[in-house]
């Protein structure tokens, strides 16, 4: 029986990706839109894209920009699509959080903001805004200097002392309009300073501003962690390579030759690889390496580490497993091959592979020793008829 592609995927289950080495889709919430102009005719917060890699408030005085009108009504995906780019993550709808004790004000800021496609949120004391900020994270806070009994000033550096909210922008909003008293907010790491009473607009066009900083900053952050992951992973079947390898293995090493627990090491590859690529072409060759790095995916747990070590070999690590363990895993692996075909032009190819296993001796050991007696044992699998696993 030769299973599609899709059949394939369902059956051993991609998606349950064993989180390692996975390089999924993107990870997408609810469209930033509908962020439609204000509807009182005044200054008007707006998400848009225009030109812009990543999406990004903006503020404009008057008008109405159609590009945001047009993505905003079109179809989910076409939103979707335009908010993010192909395959770029995005920020989501951007949030506020209010720390305002004067009831009237408060509320002005809430319709003010709520009205410009803002999820606002609200706090009348100290310690609602310390609880909203962690766990809301808000993109913004506005903050009185005056919050009832509390004082502003320490507030914000409470927030900005917290790692969980150091990175939020705060605005403060104050009726004292000192000299001093700016620079100090300014000092303890404030973006702004909005005096009351305020003019509306200028405080939208210095919420406006902060966001945009802010949206800039966030798709910079998702860009890097997109990065770090890459030069981690293997192109082709999404498995972790070599250089991530390096990095964690030697702490697998350490921990479990201090906690004596078993580390087991598993080389292994597909038979014959060569002439599956000579005869069929390299696309199924690749098709090959994919549907390996899927089974082995699926059969990883958590702390389990998958590398594409070369060409058609890959190593696993296999933290508290001993070697009898890797091999159950490796006749796991085998088994689903035997069900799972390739298909090439209605012919099925079923890929056979051979295993070499060993583990982390307690005494004397070293990471280098283990993967090439794993290495060994794959080689005397290949030499003794292939299509099996070898213990070194
Ligand atoms: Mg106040």
């Amino acid at each position: 029986m030769v299973w599609s592609a899709r059949q394939r995927d369902h059956l051993i289950g991609r998606s349950l990706g064993a989180g390692l080495g996975v390089v999924d889709g993107e990870v997408v919430d609810p469209p930033p839109f509908p962020l439609g102009p204000a509807t009182d005719g005044s200054a008007g917060a707006r998400m848009g894209h225009g030109d812009r890699p990543h999406f990004a408030p903006i503020m404009e005085e008057t008008g109405v920009d159609h590009r945001v009108d047009a993505v905003a009504n079109a179809p989910t995906d076409d939103r979707v699509r335009h908010g993010i780019g192909a395959g770029r993550k995005w920020v989501g709808r951007m949030k506020l959080l209010v720390a305002e004790d004067d009831d009237g004000v408060r509320q002005l800021l809430r319709e003010t903001f709520a009205e410009r496609g803002l999820t606002v949120e609200e706090a009348w004391t100290g310690a609602q805004t310390l609880q909203l900020a962690r766990e809301r994270q808000p993109d913004l806070i506005l903050l009185d200097v005056q919050l009832g009994d509390d004082d502003g000033f320490a507030l914000c550096r409470q927030l900005k002392a917290d790692p969980a909210t150091a990175a939020v922008p705060i605005i403060f909003l104050t009726a004292r309009h000192a000299v001093h008293d700016r620079v100090r907010g300014l000092e303890l790491g404030a973006v702004d300073y909005v005096p009351k009473p305020f003019e509306l607009e200028e405080l939208l066009a210095r919420v406006g501003s902060a966001l945009r900083v802010k949206a800039s900053q966030d798709a910079l952050r998702a860009r890097q962690e997109e990065l770090e992951t890459l030069v981690h992973t293997d192109a082709l079947t999404g498995l972790y390579n070599r250089r991530f390898l390096d990095e964690r293995i030697a702490q697998e090493v350490v921990r479990a030759q201090r906690y004596r627990q078993a580390l087991a090491f598993v080389m292994l590859d597909i038979d014959h690889f060569k002439r599956i690529n000579d005869v069929y072409g390299h696309s199924i060759g690749d098709q090959g390496l994919r549907l390996l790095a899927d089974l082995v995916r699926a059969e990883l747990r958590l702390t389990d580490v998958a590398v594409r070590w070369g060409g058609e070999e890959f190593l696993l690590m296999l933290p508290a497993t001993d070697r009898d363990g890797a091999a159950r895993l490796v006749e796991r692996i085998r088994a689903q091959l035997r069900r799972l075909p390739l298909s090439v032009d209605g012919q099925a190819i079923y890929l056979q592979i051979s295993a070499g296993v060993t583990e982390l001796r307690a005494e004397g050991d070293s990471i280098d020793a283990a993967v090439e007696r794993a290495d060994q044992a794959l080689l005397q699998a290949k030499r003794t008829g292939r299509d099996r696993v070898c213990f070194g």
